[in-house]
């Protein structure tokens, strides 16, 4: 009988007969995309009962939740249960140019974040849609796939609140769970040094497209002409530069935490995956303060109880975590009393919400239609992501913009170039992704019509403003309620108007002044008073467009005055700990996939050490 292997080897036969290299990377191309609609692999689901008993259970299988299941699954004699409110990652979740079209479905929980009345006001209803997963891998499954872990001096700054998270040991863990498969990075000791190809998570920097080749080299021309200079990598040891980034993905399939930690653990018969489970609360003893299992509404509708001998580790994410320790009586009292639910520990839960802000920003060339073609030949890289991205940092040369330290940039920037003729996708990313008022939207599409443009996204990287979490009823299966918070603190807009000025100064680089380059009169209505381009303008510009690059952090923050204290375990609360991006202290120069994926490795091991010493005492 003629195995599979043969068969599949004998169609690589054929396929490389057809001798000509694009034909072969369509058929491939095809491949990897039946490869993620038809080789899924995820762990089956385990129907629970009430009364079921583990030794850990962890709620929520994002990209903290699922690496702390996994890790502690490897120890046989856990018995580990990790409860999430979604299903299997979809096909466009395992395919990585499908990101975008992953918001606003089942796979997200759809989230409304508000900003304060004078602020966003080009967002009709004063709101942003914040995306968050609600899948097997989280937000690790649905996000934009970029690979960055901030900077030492982040690390060092959490290690004066919360000891033991300095750079060197959080660096361990960085290279734990990476794969970093671009060769080019070993080959310079400086970053060699930074990395590791034996972690389960992989890293990859696909070669830009022989069509966009020449755009990438200008942009990092163009920012070298701007001070900012071009470094190997945007986790190499400089503070300021641009790049490529890096991307959580290789070979045409998302590196999730489902793909990277759940799918090899599948087989594991002491991890069950208890799927379309959303658990409402943790059960406390009100007299001895330890925690001993959850609350859960299940697939079948059913409100159960569920057990566990040893620890409770909640990864349910920047909103969702605070949100049920709040519905367990774990919180500020003021808010709780608000809603009848008895105060069993006084803590700032929900409060220090922070993100990473951005301003969206157009630059135009009058290099026109001929642009177009090259979106045409990018369209099909779906296993790959088509369009040419840079990935920047930089500080303000002010002596009023010191904050953060020097060893920390103030400014991140994504620049993704778009030949003529894409006006509808703009459109609709206007209108869905970042709920921009119509007239907005109308201009930016009506930019790119018949010119190519490079939409930057400016992200201020270390704001001081600070915003809450709150409960919106006692209904557990109720959204919590989100305030941003966004330029509470003047700083902060004082830097980002600084950081739109100085990125302005990209049209009079050589690229631009070539192609004719402008910056587009985008009309927002709430700064239709200023005169367009003034200092003034711009600040308006940026109070009412900012929007989110969907990284909030701190609502469960660690530290002595936080709610988990440097081994994430929730203050008075025995058996009880946070482990997802609601632990940090103060966000990092960077994106936040990668950083909680860190913080999901040290907690694992955190528990194992602690574990131990509980049953060896
Ligand atoms: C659209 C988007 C784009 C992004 N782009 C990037 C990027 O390019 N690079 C980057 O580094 N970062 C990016 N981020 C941010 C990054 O992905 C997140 O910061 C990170 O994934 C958060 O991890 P987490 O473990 O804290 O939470 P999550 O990954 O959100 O995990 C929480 C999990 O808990 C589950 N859950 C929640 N409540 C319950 C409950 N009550 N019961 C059971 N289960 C529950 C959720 O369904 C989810 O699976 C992006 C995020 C989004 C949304």
């Amino acid at each position: 009988m003629i195995s599979i292997n043969v068969i599949v080897n004998e169609f690589f036969k054929i396929v490389q007969s057809l001798g000509s290299p694009s034909l072969v990377q369509w058929i491939l191309r095809v491949l990897s995309i039946f490869q993620a609609v038809f080789q899924a692999g995820w762990p089956e689901n385990y129907e629970l009962s009430d009364g079921d008993r583990f030794d850990f259970i962890v709620v929520g299988s994002g990209s903290a939740g699922a690496v702390v299941a996994a890790r502690l699954s490897e120890i046989p004699e856990f018995k580990v249960l990790l409860i999430e409110a979604g299903g299997d990652p979809p096909p466009p979740s395992v395919i990585p140019g499908f990101f975008p079209t992953l918001q606003g479905t089942e796979y997200d929980w759809n989230y409304k974040a508000y900003f304060d009345e004078d602020v966003g006001k080009a967002h009709p209803g004063g709101y942003i849609n914040y995306s968050r997963g609600k899948v097997l891998g989280g937000c690790s499954s649905t996000n934009y796939l970029i690979y960055s872990r901030g900077k030492p001096e982040d690390y060092e700054n959490w290690n004066r609140i919360a000891p033991g998270w300095d750079w060197e040991t959080v660096l361990y863990y960085f290279k734990k769970l990476e794969d970093m498969k671009d060769p080019v990075i070993f080959k310079h000791p400086q970053n060699a040094r930074l990395h590791s190809t034996t972690g389960p998570v992989k890293a990859s920097r696909p070669e830009p497209l022989p069509s966009t080749v020449a755009i990438d080299n200008s942009r990092l021309q163009s920012y070298e002409e701007m001070g900012i200079p071009r470094v190997l990598e945007i986790n190499g040891p400089e503070v300021v530069g641009a790049a490529r980034p890096h991307f959580t993905f290789y070979d045409g399939r998302r590196s999730s935490t489902a793909e990277a930690y759940l799918r090899p653990a599948k087989d594991r018969t002491n991890l069950k995956v208890a799927k379309y489970s959303t658990v409402t609360k943790v059960l406390i003893d009100p007299s001895t303060l330890h925690a001993y299992g959850v609350q859960v509404y299940t697939s079948s509708k059913k409100l159960i109880n569920v057990y566990a001998t040893e620890e409770i580790i909640i990864s349910a994410g920047t909103f969702n975590s605070p949100k049920i320790l709040l519905q367990s009586g774990i919180g500020p009292k003021e808010e709780l009393s608000k809603f009848h639910i008895k105060t069993l520990v006084d803590l700032p839960v929900g409060k220090n919400l922070h993100d990473h802000q951005t301003i969206q920003l157009i630059y135009k060339g009058k290099r026109g239609l001929e642009t177009g073609f090259q979106n045409i030949i990018a369209a099909p890289h779906l296993d790959t992501l088509p369009a040419p991205v840079q990935c920047g940092y930089f500080r303000i040369n002010d002596s009023e913009c010191q904050y953060p330290s020097k060893l920390q940039p103030q400014i991140q920037f994504f620049n993704t170039y778009i030949g003529a003729g894409a006006s509808a996708v703009i459109l609709i990313a206007c209108k869905t992704i970042a709920n921009f008022e119509e007239k907005l939207c109308l201009g930016q599409a009506a930019t790119n019509v018949f010119d190519e443009i490079d939409n930057v996204l400016l992200v201020l990287l270390h704001p001081l403003s600070r915003g809450q979490v709150k409960l919106r009823s006692s209904d557990p299966l109720d959204d919590p309620l989100i305030e941003l918070g966004y330029f509470r603190n003047k700083n902060d807009l004082k830097i980002a108007t600084a950081g739109v000025k100085r990125m302005n100064t990209l049209i009079n680089t050589t690229y631009f002044r070539n192609v004719g380059g402008s910056i587009p009169r985008l009309s927002v209505t709430a700064c239709e008073h200023i005169e367009w381009g003034t200092d003034d303008f711009w600040e308006c510009y940026a109070k009412n467009t900012v929007a989110s690059l969907m990284h909030a952090v701190g609502t469960c923050w660690m530290g002595e005055d936080g709610v988990v204290d440097e081994r994430l375990r929730v203050h008075h609360v025995a058996n009880l700990r946070v482990v997802d991006a609601s632990v940090i202290p103060l966000i990092p120069s960077g994106n936040t996939n990668t950083p909680v994926m860190m913080i999901g490795e040290k907690a694992a091991d955190m528990i194992k050490a602690d574990f131990y010493k509980r049953n060896i005492v």
